[in-house]
């Protein structure tokens, strides 16, 4: 007899889960509260023939297991981009990742005696056991080149100071990067010699879908619902109800489904926390509810002009524009813009919902990245023929000095729950990409498909590392990382 599944969210854990429980012939719905797009975060939203991403999304995972997924599911649609960035700070552009002897002219002689000089205060005095972003960076690169190269930029995503940022963020955002790899890489242009080895934050190319990352999941969509898959759009779910071992599920249209052994949910933790019923222990309720999520918004500008700059992004860490990232969507895909004289832009804003950027119309926003591109020197206002704006609520979790016990006390009550999974991203309020999210649904279809909980979801690690050994096959990844947990069902 299949098992009866709910998936709340069709973004990439929703549908990885769903494509796979599919596959295993379970019975499978997907509640996706979008009317049109499938892939959350992830999608590719569409203007005028235009294709843009929230944010671009890069294809790359240490894990045998994701890229095959991928694979599997765009075959030759996935193509191998060069990655090229840069950083605009004080009116100049910087490569990134850094070359060494063009940063050192651009910072000038004096700042850059300076940085070492900061460097070396920061290895000789670090902070001990740093908790939080700042102290985090200046012991690892300088408190000068944390100010050129990191602050701005972080609290412009983040909108709050970076003392109030967790160190986690650093650590998984930055992992394996110092100053010394940084320099190394600069001047030797060091290859790794496996993936293991690769620095996310460096590596210079990737696989990208040939019309966007969107075009994943809508295959993923496709393919799922010739296995039997339902998918239900424009249905968000208002609350999911445990009766005794089954779950009912309440769509915001009024409709009322029920019989499943398992839900999986994509959806903020803090909403689905909330929406649980038999409630969540007060302690547990209080905490999800106290959950904090960054806003972000995309201001797409259609360009006449044909090769203005070749960049797939730049970081704009100047303080004298809002603009905190640049996205020239050609560069990511040329099938991404219809007419080769014309660009498309993406400047990225990062907000709160509700406040003046989030409520400022699309005109004034338009107005407003056409001034800032204008400023930073990478196209004139004239070039600009047309605009469109993309808003994404809860596009980053917060990582603040708190969110860890929050997210604690969620993950003790959720036992209490048979058959409830959480998963991906904000599910399970980890900032990660797309192949965290994957593994988190791929091990939880497992755990399904088995009928027993054989892996612990909150044991991927943020670069979906369990599956760093992914050709050695899921027994072996038991052995590298995949901890045994207590059976919770069954
Ligand atoms: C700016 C930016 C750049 C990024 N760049 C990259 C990158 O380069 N590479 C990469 O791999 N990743 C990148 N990511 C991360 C990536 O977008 C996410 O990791 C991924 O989309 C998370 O997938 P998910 O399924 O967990 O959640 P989501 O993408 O958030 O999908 C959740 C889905 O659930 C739906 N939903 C929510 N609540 C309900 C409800 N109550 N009822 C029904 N449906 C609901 C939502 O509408 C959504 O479709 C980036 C993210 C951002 C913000």
């Amino acid at each position: 007899m299949p098992k009866k599944i709910a998936i709340i969210g069709a973004g990439p854990a929703g549908l990885t889960a769903a494509y796979l429980l599919g596959k295993a012939n379970e019975n499978v719905t997907v509640f996706e509260k979008d009317p049109h797009y499938v892939g959350g975060i992830s999608r590719t939203e569409t203007y005028k023939g235009y294709h843009f991403d929230i944010g671009g999304h890069r294809f790359f995972s240490k894990s045998k297991e994701v890229e095959d997924f991928w694979t599997e599911i765009l075959g030759d649609e996935m193509l191998e981009r060069p990655r090229s960035s840069r950083i605009y700070y004080n009116k100049k552009f910087f490569s990134y990742p850094l070359v060494a002897f063009e940063a050192l002219t651009k910072l000038g002689v004096w700042e850059s005696g300076l940085c070492v000089l900061s460097y070396m205060r920061a290895k000789l005095f670090p902070v001990k056991n740093p908790t939080n972003f700042e102290d985090w960076v200046v012991n690892q690169f300088g408190r000068r080149l944390f100010n050129i190269f990191f602050k701005t930029y972080t609290e412009k995503v983040w909108g709050i100071p970076c003392k109030e940022i967790s160190a986690d963020w650093a650590a998984q955002r930055i992992k394996g990067l110092s100053l010394s790899s940084a320099i190394w890489n600069a001047v030797f242009k060091a290859k790794p010699t496996s993936k293991d080895q690769v620095i996310k934050t460096l590596i210079d190319s990737f696989r990208y879908p040939k019309m966007g990352p969107g075009m994943m999941w809508e295959v993923c969509t496709l393919k799922s619902k010739k296995m039997g898959v339902q998918v239900e759009m424009n249905c968000a779910v208002k609350d999911i109800q445990l009766n005794n071992t089954t779950w009912t599920v309440h769509t915001s249209d009024n409709r009322i489904f029920d019989g499943f052994d398992y839900v999986l949910s994509t959806a903020p933790m803090r909403e689905l926390v909330t929406s649980v019923t038999p409630t969540f222990p007060q302690q547990a309720f209080d905490s999800a509810k106290h959950l904090e999520y960054r806003d972000f918004l995309t201001v797409v500008l259609i360009c006449k002009d044909e090769d203005a700059f070749h960049d797939n992004w730049i970081y704009i860490h100047d303080p004298s524009v809002k603009v905190g990232r640049i996205q020239n969507f050609k560069s990511w895909s040329p099938y991404m813009v219809p007419d080769p004289e014309m660009a498309c832009y993406g400047l990225e804003y990062f907000c709160f919902e509700g406040d003046g950027l989030w409520t400022s119309s699309d005109a004034d926003l338009i107005a407003l990245a056409t001034k800032e591109i204008n400023q930073i020197g990478l196209t004139h206002p004239e070039a600009v023929v047309d605009g469109y704006v993309v808003r994404q609520p809860k596009a980053y979790p917060v990582y603040d000095q708190t969110y860890k016990e929050k997210v604690n006390d969620v993950r003790e009550a959720l036992k209490a729950y048979p058959g409830l999974y959480l998963i991906g991203r904000n599910g399970m309020h980890k900032y990660n990409n797309q192949d965290h999210s994957m593994m988190t649904a791929m091990l939880a279809a497992k755990n399904i498909i088995a009928g027993k909980e054989i892996y612990d979801l909150w044991d991927v690690n943020e670069d979906a590392e369990y599956h760093e050994g992914g050709e050695r096959g899921a027994e072996e990844l038991k052995k590298v990382g995949g901890r045994m947990v207590p059976q919770k069902k069954n």
